[in-house]
């Protein structure tokens, strides 16, 4: 089937309002780039969600899941595929004692904020992340010490049978931004989070502290994906990039940010060609200067 055939098809199965043909990634992303995906579903509902994987594996049509787009760089040509995109429809939470449980939609920031007014600590590295919780598990986000591994206790997901299954802790393969999700092929619907009783008002202090410090540090004016490459080990990606001589060095629209140069920043008009060049320039340039391997963090997805 084609993409119009697909279209009509998932119209006629789903009740949702939320099918968008066309649609340009351009808004759903934090770097504010990317062509356009052929079809992006909102769905409100597990059973919407089941419905339109049966639909997928049914029409043999490619699909990719987000959540708020924090991490991605989508190529200028789009996504040949249905997005799936997981926000604010799935964004129910429940405090049982030292223990929350989330859809995975949610906001970090909400997610955090949450704990906090419970007086449950071990969040307060995530307030700041501008992601949903299902992207910092996939990811395994993570920030000043802490990581969403610390604190899971498992997981929900679904797979293309529509199958509901519960991943424990220890087989979630975590490691430094990966984990059991990576390869995309399941959606990740709930989490349940285990965390520390503690003083309300000193875990407030401590994500106002830690939040103070990204404002001061990194350029959160301009859209990002936040820490374009993992940080090699040993050294501090920032220092091999400026050591190589690149902050304020300008792609297009695309900027190695003045204010962190681990960031790079879309000044404004940036194509993703442009974010894709400076990738490949500076990976060049802090190989030829420290000798170090640059891997990229950030997701890139679609068509040249
Ligand atoms: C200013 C800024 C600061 C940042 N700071 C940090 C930081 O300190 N630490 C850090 O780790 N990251 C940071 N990030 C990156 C980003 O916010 C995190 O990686 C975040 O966890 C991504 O979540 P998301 O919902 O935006 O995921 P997306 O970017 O939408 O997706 C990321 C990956 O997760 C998958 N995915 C998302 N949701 C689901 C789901 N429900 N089921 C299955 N797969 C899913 C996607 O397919 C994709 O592979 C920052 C980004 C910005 C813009």
């Amino acid at each position: 089937m084609d993409r119009d055939e697909v279209m009509e098809d998932l119209k006629k199965k789903l009740c949702i309002k939320k099918i968008f043909k066309n649609e340009p990634m351009s808004k759903h992303t934090s770097f504010r780039v990317g062509g356009p995906a052929d079809i992006m579903v909102i769905p409100e509902t597990v059973e919407e969600i089941r419905t339109l994987l049966s639909c997928i594996k049914e029409n043999k049509y490619p699909f990719f899941i987000m959540g708020n787009g924090s991490n991605l760089l989508v190529k200028d040509k789009g996504i040949r595929a249905i997005v799936i995109k997981i926000l604010d429809n799935f964004n129910n939470i429940s405090v049982n004692d030292d223990i929350i449980e989330a859809e995975t939609g949610i906001l970090l920031s909400k997610l955090s904020n949450v704990a906090m007014r419970n007086g449950l600590s071990g969040l307060e590295f995530a307030s700041g992340i501008p992601g949903t919780l299902g992207g910092a598990i996939v990811m395994n986000a993570g920030a000043y010490g802490g990581q969403i591994s610390d604190v899971l206790l498992e997981t929900e997901y679904i797979d293309l049978e529509g199958q509901i299954k519960i991943l424990e802790m220890e087989k979630h393969d975590f490691g430094y931004r990966k984990s059991y999700f990576n390869n995309g092929s399941y959606i990740v619907l709930r989490a349940r989070l285990k965390l520390v009783k503690c003083d309300r008002e000193q875990i407030n202090k401590k994500m106002q502290i830690l939040n103070a410090q990204r404002t001061e540090k990194q350029p959160l004016s301009f859209p990002s994906a936040g820490s374009i490459f993992k940080r090699p080990e040993g050294h501090f990606t920032g220092k091999l990039i400026q050591d190589a001589g690149l902050r304020g060095f300008t792609i297009g629209g695309a900027q190695v940010s003045e204010k962190h140069t681990g960031f790079i920043i879309n000044k404004g008009g940036a194509t993703a060609k442009d974010i894709i060049d400076m990738i490949q320039c500076i990976k060049q340039k802090v190989r030829d200067k420290s000798g170090v391997e640059l891997e990229t963090e950030v997701r890139i997805v679609g068509e040249d």
